[in-house]
């Protein structure tokens, strides 16, 4: 292979970056932050890649936009909602440093170049079951038979509640009655109500037959 190196390169750079997709452009450009000289290269007719296809929504959890919005976050919080989602295949180092990171290159990006976000003012939780995605206020807990909560979205755009009811049937049974109800607010809420017609009554029985399950484990 080394018969191949030429003795005089044509072109000498500290960095050379393949591609110029999302991924690819934003090394380059945090490189020639850095004081590298940079070049980088595509082999297709046009840069972009597949980043200049997509919608170009990026998701950063805990971002300078949301901050300045008002909108609680937590990297906690973006840690398991991933980890809940890649139900374990994820590399827990991997999303813990995308987490923790991914704010700081969406920061320089807006400190650095022109390259700034907006905030959408509502985009579907696809998710928005998930405890993470969403804060759940007990309102009433009537020991040991009925909790009734009241739920509210990460942005105002989520809200709902619901109850859980134990009713006994005799000394060795028991039904569990859970309700779950979400409403979407916002632009976008006729669009994501449509969407949550179909999963929430699934939800509403996976997160009753969780709590039977749970009380029946306590129980034994
Ligand atoms: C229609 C559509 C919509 C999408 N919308 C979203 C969205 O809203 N939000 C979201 O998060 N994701 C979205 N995605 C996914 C997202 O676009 C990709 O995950 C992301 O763009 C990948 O970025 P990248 O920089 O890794 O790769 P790419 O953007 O694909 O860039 C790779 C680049 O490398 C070049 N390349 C490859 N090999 C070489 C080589 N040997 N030498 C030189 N160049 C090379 C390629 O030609 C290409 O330009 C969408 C995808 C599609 C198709």
């Amino acid at each position: 292979m080394s018969n191949f190196i030429p003795e005089k390169w044509d072109l000498e750079t500290d960095v050379v970056v393949l591609g110029t997709g999302g991924a690819a452009l934003v090394a380059a450009v945090t490189a020639a932050e850095e004081g590298a000289k940079v070049i980088a290269l595509e082999k297709t007719h046009q840069i972009g890649g597949t980043t200049a296809f997509s919608g170009g929504v990026t998701w950063i959890p805990v971002n300078r936009y949301m901050k300045d919005a008002g909108i609680e976050d937590s990297e906690e919080a973006a840690i398991k909602y991933i980890e809940r989602l890649s139900q374990g295949r994820g590399e827990s180092p991997m999303i813990k440093r995308f987490v923790e990171k991914g704010h700081e290159m969406i920061d320089f990006l807006y400190e650095k170049t022109p390259t700034h976000f907006k905030m959408p003012a509502a985009y579907p939780e696809y998710y928005a079951h998930l405890e993470e995605a969403l804060k759940i206020n007990i309102s009433e807990w009537n020991e040991p038979e009925s909790v009734i909560f009241a739920l509210k979205g990460m942005s105002d755009n989520f809200k709902g509640g619901g109850h859980f009811k134990a009713h006994t049937i005799d000394d060795n049974n028991t039904t569990m009655e859970g309700h779950l109800d979400i409403t979407a607010g916002g632009a976008m809420g006729p669009m994501v109500n449509t969407i949550l017609k179909n999963f929430v009554p699934k939800t509403a029985e996976e997160l009753t037959a969780n709590i039977v399950n749970k009380l029946i484990e306590i129980n034994k």
